[in-house]
């Protein structure tokens, strides 16, 4: 099965913490495989999404720091696609059939502040979740069910310490294990 990594470029810790923290969790809970904070460290973002791994499973990879450049390079000389989420590309209903059918690791690009022409032109595919400004957060979660088709909703994760009893009134889990105090 074809790998998932987002790539979130233009991170500033004292503003974006929450919606960075939420761009993981979105990439986790809707089936991404690695969740990669480009150019810069922020320890709270990458020790929230460690916690909710560790009570709610999941194995998906963290990585922080890295060079945002080199990894989308390096990406596509491994024969990965690259996939930039922004409002001025291509429709995503015209393109997610092709990019699925590609069966090619993805990396999916979301910005933060104003980003670098560099990603658009190294983009193999430029795709927007409709053409008017919203959210990375949003943004990432529909491109991933378009890609998943809506499966991702039923996702299970591996390890889990809590699991939710889907009910129509109320709070049912099943508990495991002792839970990690949730601080998102
Ligand atoms: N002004 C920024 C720019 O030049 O792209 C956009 C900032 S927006 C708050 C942050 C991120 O949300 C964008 O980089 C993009 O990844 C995502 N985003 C926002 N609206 C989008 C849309 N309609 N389609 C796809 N991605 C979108």
């Amino acid at each position: 099965m074809a790998k998932i990594y987002v790539l979130r470029i233009g991170h500033r810790p004292e503003r974006d913490k929450r919606i960075t923290t939420h761009v993981g969790l979105v990439a986790r809970a809707f089936g991404a495989h690695g969740f990669v904070l480009g150019d810069i460290y922020d320890d709270k973002v990458i020790t929230s999404l460690r916690k909710v791994l560790k009570t709610w499973g999941g194995n998906m990879v963290l990585e922080q720091g890295v060079d945002s450049r080199k990894y989308v390079i390096n990406w596509k000389r491994r024969g990965g696609l690259v996939v930039h989420l922004t409002m001025y590309g291509i429709i995503v209903d015209e393109v997610i059939d092709e990019i699925r059918d590609s069966s090619k690791d993805i990396l999916v690009i979301v910005g933060a502040e104003k980003v670098p022409p560099f990603y658009y032109e190294e983009a193999d595919y430029n795709v927007a979740i409709g053409n008017q400004p919203h959210s990375e957060v949003a943004a990432l979660a529909i491109f991933l069910d378009r890609y998943y088709k809506g499966r991702e909703l039923y996702l299970t994760f591996p390890n889990a310490k809590i699991v939710i009893e889907p009910s129509p009134r109320g709070k049912k889990v099943k508990k495991f294990a002792e839970a990690e105090e949730r601080d998102y």
